[in-house]
């Protein structure tokens, strides 16, 4: 009998397949818990890759996994004739915890989801077809998201895409009023961005972008599939600022590492649509009640054991002693970057950061790179990790460097 591996190979995806095998990763997982995750052959890593920001509690967070147990022995899927609690329960409680008015919610499955509708959300409140998005920035890769994230190699194999998307630099918000006209529905940005190489934005970007659009009658969009939910170091980014977005998208997290779930919390009058017409925009498993149920638990562990604020204390632990180790090795890592346990390491070479992941792994430390920016390697462990686990990261990524260096020694 073939192994996993091998299947997977054959019949999901070959080239994933070959890129897994050259990090040392071409193993099968095998079950995971708090920080750590093991594979078949009883190998222990740390997860310090958290699949990209979705892992704030960890893996399977008991008080998430007790809640979907009870729903799932209860009622796991909603009839979608009825009322259902849970998601009644999860949209009430996303109005009270995200910014300012904030009170409606559309309920997917995943962050395109959450994009898809704040898309359509924006072109039927506004009747008018053209939203900016911004470089480096990353939507999803359902047709709707994958028009608002400006990647040639996602994009261009697919054309057409959705019309009436314009690009303009992230960081500037010049650039982004000048985009701006008569046709201009919305405004779509990550606070930080994620699988554009953890990049930040100019203090007082968000807030000029927010003036700007406020001023012109364009809708706001937040995309906070990544960094919402604590990982900065606020519950929102966007708090950061003190910003009110129009809308706000919110996925990864939220279903607090056991259940997908993907949410766009906004503005009462742009859900006026679903008053016109209630299924203008639907989902046959958006907001079920077991990721509900799951969201309404991983909500209330993060509020109640201070995750945001442990992000940010442990963020800067993590962001010091990297910092230590990129001025040792500055021909490899030219800056370390980052906000809470969203960091980011930029190295000179995409294929150096290629070596030290594969490294890492080596040594039992999983991470990746952004998507849209091969040569920063992410990391965003859970919020719940430790000072033992970030010197065990330490640790490991100082060996990985130096063995890096021989490697490369051995080859010039
Ligand atoms: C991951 C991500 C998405 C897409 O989410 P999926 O669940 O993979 O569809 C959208 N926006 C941002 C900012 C993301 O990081």
């Amino acid at each position: 009998m073939s192994n996993a591996f091998t299947l997977f190979e054959r019949h999901v995806n070959p080239g994933l397949a070959g890129l897994l095998r050259f990090t040392g990763l071409d193993v099968e997982e095998d079950r995971a818990e708090g920080v750590y995750v093991w594979d078949k052959n009883g190998k222990r890593y740390l997860d310090f890759l958290g699949l990209y920001g979705t892992m704030n509690l960890g893996h399977r967070h008991p008080r998430v996994l007790e809640a979907v147990r009870r729903q799932l022995d209860r009622m796991p899927m909603s009839v979608r004739v009825m009322v259902s609690e849970p998601q009644a329960r999860l949209a009430a409680k996303l109005a009270e915890i995200t910014p300012g008015p904030l009170s409606m919610v559309f309920f997917g499955n995943s962050g395109a989801e959450a994009v898809e509708a704040a898309f359509k959300l924006a072109r039927l409140h506004t009747g008018k077809p053209e939203i900016i998005t911004t470089t480096g920035g990353f939507h999803g890769k359902t047709f709707g998201a994958l028009s608002l994230t400006p990647k040639p190699e996602y994009q261009d194999p697919v054309r057409p895409l959705v019309p009436g998307v314009k690009t303009v630099p992230f960081g500037d918000a010049e650039a982004l009023e000048a985009a701006i006209t008569d046709q201009t529905a919305a405004v779509i940005l990550e606070p930080i961005q994620g699988e554009g190489g953890i990049n930040l934005p100019p203090e007082g970007y968000l807030r000029a972008v927010r003036e700007i659009t406020r001023e012109r009658g364009v809708l706001l969009i937040v995309d906070e599939v990544q960094t919402g939910m604590g990982r900065t170091g606020k519950l929102w980014a966007s708090e950061w600022e003190g910003i009110e977005p129009d809308l706000l998208t919110t996925a990864k997290a939220l279903g607090g590492g056991v259940m997908p779930i993907g949410a766009v919390v906004g503005r009462p009058e742009l859900f006026a649509a679903f008053q016109h017409n209630p299924l203008v925009h639907s989902s046959t498993f958006g907001g079920n009640p077991l990721a509900c149920a799951a969201a309404l638990a991983a909500i209330e562990v993060t509020l109640e054991e201070g995750l945001p604020q442990r992000a940010l204390e442990m963020g800067g632990y993590l962001l010091s002693g990297l910092k230590r180790l990129a001025e040792r090795y500055p021909e490899f890592i030219q800056e370390v970057r980052g906000k809470g346990l969203m960091i980011g390491l930029e190295f000179t070479d995409a294929d150096i950061g290629a070596l030290v992941i594969s490294e890492l792994a080596t040594r039992g430390v999983l991470t990746a790179f952004g998507l849209n920016n091969p040569k920063v390697v992410r990391l965003e462990p859970p919020l719940i990790i430790e000072r033992s686990h970030v010197d065990e990261a330490l640790e490991a990524l100082e060996a990985s460097l130096e063995a890096t260096q021989t490697t490369l020694e051995g080859v010039l």
